[in-house]
């Protein structure tokens, strides 16, 4: 039933259109085209508008033929860098890119995936209850296709993302992420001359920085400085310098205690400088502070999980709940109440130019969406 080389064909053709994140007008208006074919109703939202890219959020729905809740399936359309000019090469089963680029399989295996299933379950009148197929923009620049989804196209509760590498896990957990930005202000002079006039910048951040701790807190907790720009010449006493960093935990009680203790280091550090600045307002700082990803945490008992697992048994697989100290679109979803696991289309090494994909592992990948639609559709014990 599963058309092998018609799955390996549409992953080659998907992932020879250039898409790194903003740009992916074209291969959404294939998508379109193939899944419009298959009889599903295809809208985008706005999202492209609020990010400022070609396109929004692929939303699909396919009613099926049997009265259970809907499915919801998902991948993300665009990819990192190198990924313009790929050419995926099969060889031995294996798709690569020629080696100056990303594959893309991350995650336009997903797509392929995804619409083959369809393929499946249309032409040989499968049961099957409806489908919501969300294929989001800009999932590798911050997840900001799903953080701008119209989520009032989508009334499944639950489904599956295929983005992860675990061929035997599905994603369940996940850590709950803040990112900071932190200015200093301190005052110029000249190095040489007047440095007592001055009040450095860098200086304060330092002090401040190495009072942190930095890397893995504990076994579930983890903070990062990954950035830090200032200065303007060496004689120069700096009056600016930015730093830029994050916290992730599996805990969120955590990771708010993280942020809590970076932010009040950096207050007690400035106001410690302004003793003996020549400026009693300097140095002055200010924070910005957002949520990148809330968590995953979806019980081993969940219905999501239960179902994935049941179906890969019975294709004779184990599949274990697995955590990842990553986010991705899931964390969004489940932010909004929608509980998705994350499975495996496949890809190994995403986001280098080695990335590849195994024309079996994608095959099984259908093989695994189509049992789970069936137990689901046939509303079978799992
Ligand atoms: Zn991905």
């Amino acid at each position: 039933m599963i058309n092998r080389n018609r799955l390996a064909d549409l992953f080659k053709f998907l992932a020879e259109i250039d898409s790194i994140s903003k740009e992916e007008g074209r291969i959404a208006k294939e998508l379109e085209n193939i899944l419009s074919s298959l009889g599903a109703s295809v809208t985008f939202d706005d999202a492209g508008e609020k990010v400022n890219g070609e396109v929004g959020n692929l939303v699909a729905r396919l009613e099926g033929n049997a009265d259970v809740p809907p499915i919801l399936l998902s991948g993300h359309m665009d990819t990192v860098k190198p990924g313009k000019g790929v050419k995926a090469i099969l060889k031995d089963g294996v798709f690569t890119s020629d080696g100056t680029t990303i594959l893309g399989a991350d995650d336009k295996s997903a797509l392929a995936i995804i619409i083959e299933t369809i393929r499946v379950l249309t032409e040989n009148n499968l049961p099957f209850g409806p489908l919501e197929i969300v294929f989001t923009i800009c999932e590798e620049i911050g997840l900001l296709g799903a953080k701008n989804m119209d989520f009032s196209l989508i009334t499944a509760k639950s489904g599956y993302i295929l983005d992860s590498t675990d061929r035997d896990g599905i994603v369940t957990r996940s850590p709950t992420a803040y990112k900071f930005r932190i200015n200093i202000h301190g005052k110029d002079a000249h190095a040489g001359a007047a440095p007592e006039k001055g009040v450095n910048a860098i200086s304060v951040a330092a002090h401040a920085i190495s009072k942190l701790e930095i890397g893995r807190i504990d076994h579930e907790t983890t903070c990062n400085i990954g950035k830090i720009q200032g200065g303007m010449a060496t004689n120069v006493v700096p009056s600016l310098v930015t730093i830029e960093g994050e916290a992730r935990s599996m805990n969120p009680l955590k990771v708010e205690k993280v942020m809590a203790n970076v932010l009040n280091t950096f207050k007690e550090t400035v106001e410690s400088f302004r003793k003996n600045s020549p400026d009693t307002h300097l140095p002055a700082l200010d924070i910005a502070t957002e949520l990148e990803f809330p968590g995953t945490d979806i019980p081993d008992n969940h219905p999501v999980v239960k179902l994935a697992q049941q179906a890969s048994k019975n294709l004779g697989h184990a599949l274990k709940p697995v955590t990842i100290g990553g986010g991705a679109d899931a964390n969004i979803f489940f932010g909004k109440g929608i509980i998705t696991g994350v499975l495996c289309p496949g890809m190994t090494d995403p986001h280098t130019v080695r990335e590849s994909v195994k024309v079996d592992d994608m095959v099984f990948a259908v093989r695994q969406l189509l049992e789970i639609i069936r137990i689901h559709a046939k509303e079978e014990d799992y």
